[in-house]
């Protein structure tokens, strides 16, 4: 999704990354997670450009928005995604075709150290890998699988104070609060 927009970070653009069009879900072009969107040609951008959908329009990967994400998470090389969703949760985003790139040095060590800081700023912090989604807790992971369009992701402490990850219906009671932060039975 290759955009340029005023809020972006001094000196940075999408250059030539096109890795959002592959891994992040766009339904207006029928493309899932993990997958290269219909238009995308590789190595030049969206080929339906002046028509792409305005999700794509308004798209803006954390490499461009924050100045405190370093270099080295340009997604052309770090083959990561960083996304941030729902106003509380920063989704690391990886291109299937690098599943472990996320467990190299320096992104994971970020990444860990990042999950710490989300927590006390009641925030989750995902890493999603095709469609499976990972959670990053502040002493471990739990790996969530496939999350349902009905299921939503809580995190939070359990009554014995450990830190717990969950998928939940939609429905569940537990989302009253917007599905960040809550107590896990
Ligand atoms: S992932 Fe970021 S840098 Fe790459 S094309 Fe998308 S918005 Fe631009
Ligand atoms: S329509 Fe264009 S900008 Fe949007 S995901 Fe597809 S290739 Fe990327």
């Amino acid at each position: 999704m290759t955009q340029a927009a005023p809020a972006t970070v001094k000196g940075r653009s999408c250059g030539t990354c096109t890795l959002c069009c592959k891994v992040l879900k766009i339904p207006e072009t029928d493309s899932g997670k993990g997958e290269w969107c219909r238009h995308c040609v590789t190595g030049k951008g969206c080929s339906i450009y002046d028509e792409r959908p305005q999700r794509c329009r308004d798209f803006l990967c954390g490499y461009l928005i924050w100045d405190a994400v370093p270099d080295h998470w340009h997604p052309a090389k770090s083959r990561i995604v960083v996304v941030s969703e729902l106003g509380f949760r920063i989704n690391f985003t990886v291109d299937p075709g690098a599943p472990g790139r996320w467990r190299e040095v320096p992104w994971y060590n970020e990444i860990k150290a990042l999950a710490v800081l989300g927590f006390q700023e009641n925030r989750q912090v995902l890493v999603t890998v095709g469609n499976k989604v990972t959670a990053l807790l502040p002493d471990r992971e739990v790996e969530l699988g496939v999350v349902g369009d009905n299921e939503v992701i809580v995190t939070g402490r359990r009554p014995d104070g450990t830190w717990g990850a969950a998928k939940v219906h939609k429905d569940d009671p537990r989302m009253a609060d917007g599905g960040t932060m809550v107590p896990l039975g």
